[in-house]
């Protein structure tokens, strides 16, 4: 469970929060302009003013005293809140809001014993202790985020997520081999939003685990729907699979496995129609909770993808520790093999090591025919790329796979 955050609203002239009252919780300013308020020898002292981004009322999340200053909206406003409660129950956590809090807490302190030893005693000027604020050069980015965050967790809730599907072809027989499942944000302004956009927020703030729940539930529902649209003459050889994408909080989670194999039953799903697909960093992150996760998995029958391979800390032995059945080859070897022969050294011996390893190997992102030669000729098993078929919604893959046809585009080929 991540941060809750609300929205409020405040018409210009409503009070937020009064001095010497008690405070439970914080609000970051999202659009509008409030002003800080002080009493000083029984008369109000306007501090200062804050705007869009600003913290305002976060000593209430660290202590039980009164609020030190009234602060009213002077313009209509919209303020995020976050609740003391919440926040310390994640305290640790990697949540983006929690460390942003935190970082301005601490520049507070820092404002304070700077103006304790102020000898002239006289309040700061509102703009130097702004300057701290804009000063933070996170500040923007973890306010997208927070915003980004609260609209995933209504797109989750109103179902604005959709599961694309990428065609993932055999290259010695031209086969359907399965699909990849690419998430897809159905935003009700600004249309389709790319997952480079929020996948990485849902990972920072722990939204992922509930998205990947979703994707594996439509993935576990799809995969039988396509199954039985592919004809019998370019039916996979093996079973036809669709490929989910998880991270690595989604196996931090303790009931990660659990999850799996009861969609998995309730769906009525052939565990061999579904394939988890992982990064080589969560298994250097996790090591132990990801062995113990995947061999779970394996035993159940499900197989495991290792993406983007090549683009981290790689290494085969390494991997070799794990069950992985696939290493999907990162699609920047495939852009720099026509350059760069140093790449294709790389990919080629890639691919000899993983073959004696027994693994699979699919080469990601193959854009032109002669992308899909050069890798079908050293040795990989299976590709997928544009040059195929972009990822689309689930209608387009189940005409797709009804009206693959396995030989015409690959013998134009030679
Ligand atoms: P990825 O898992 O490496 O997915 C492959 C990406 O390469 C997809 O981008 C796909 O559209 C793109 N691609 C496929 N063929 C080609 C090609 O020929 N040329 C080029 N230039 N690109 C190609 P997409 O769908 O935008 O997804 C981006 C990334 O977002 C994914 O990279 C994955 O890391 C993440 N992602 C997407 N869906 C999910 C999900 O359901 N869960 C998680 N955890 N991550 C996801
Ligand atoms: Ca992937
Ligand atoms: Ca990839």
């Amino acid at each position: 469970m991540s941060i809750h955050q609300a929205l409020e609203v405040f018409a210009a002239g409503e009070t937020i929060m009064r001095e010497g009252e008690p405070g439970y919780c914080a609000y970051m300013i999202e659009s509008g302009q409030v002003e800080i308020v002080v009493t000083r020898n029984g008369q109000p002292l306007q501090l200062g003013t804050r705007g869009p981004g600003a913290i305002i009322g976060e000593m209430a999340m660290i202590d039980d005293k009164p609020r030190t200053a009234t602060i009213r909206a002077t313009e209509d406003c919209k303020l995020l809140r976050v609740s003391r409660e919440e926040f310390s129950r994640r305290l640790d956590s990697t949540d983006p809001v929690v460390r942003m809090i935190m970082r301005v807490i601490m520049t507070r302190y820092r404002d304070t014993i700077a103006r304790a030893e102020n000898p002239s005693g006289l309040p700061m000027p509102p703009g130097l202790l702004e300057s701290h604020e804009q000063a933070d050069t996170g500040h923007a980015a973890a306010i997208n985020a927070i915003k980004v965050n609260l609209e995933l967790r209504e797109a989750l809730a109103h179902q604005q997520l959709r599961l694309f599907y990428q065609p993932i072809i055999d290259l010695q027989n031209m086969r359907l081999a399965g699909f990849e499942a690419l998430m897809r944000w159905q935003h009700p302004e600004k249309g389709l939003v790319s997952p480079a956009v929020f996948i990485p927020v849902a990972e920072e703030t722990g939204l992922i685990v509930d998205m990947s729940r979703w994707a594996l539930d439509v993935a576990c529902a799809d995969v039988k729907r396509l199954k039985a649209a592919v004809r019998a003459d370019v039916a996979p050889v093996d079973p036809l699979f669709v490929s989910v994408n998880f991270s690595v909080k989604d196996f931090a989670d303790s009931g990660f496995f659990h999850h799996i194999n009861s969609t998995l039953t309730r769906q009525q799903t052939d565990p061999a129609n579904i394939h988890l697909e992982i990064t080589e960093s969560l298994l250097m992150q996790a090591p132990e909770m990801a062995k113990d996760a995947l061999e779970r998995c394996r035993v159940r029958g499900i197989s495991v993808s290792i993406d983007d391979f090549g683009s981290g800390y790689s290494s085969l032995s390494y991997l070799h520790a794990f069950p992985i059945d696939t290493l999907k080859i990162d699609q920047s070897f495939i852009r720099s093999m026509r350059s760069s022969p140093a790449s294709l050294v790389l990919v080629k011996s890639i691919i000899g090591l993983a073959r004696n390893l027994n693994m699979k190997i699919i080469a990601e992102g193959i854009e032109t025919r002669e992308e899909a030669r050069v890798v079908r000729d050293l040795g990989c098993h299976e590709c997928q790329g544009y040059w195929f078929a972009r990822p689309m919604p689930l209608d387009d893959a189940l005409a797709f796979a009804r009206d693959w046809q396995v030989p015409s585009l690959w013998e134009e080929a030679h």
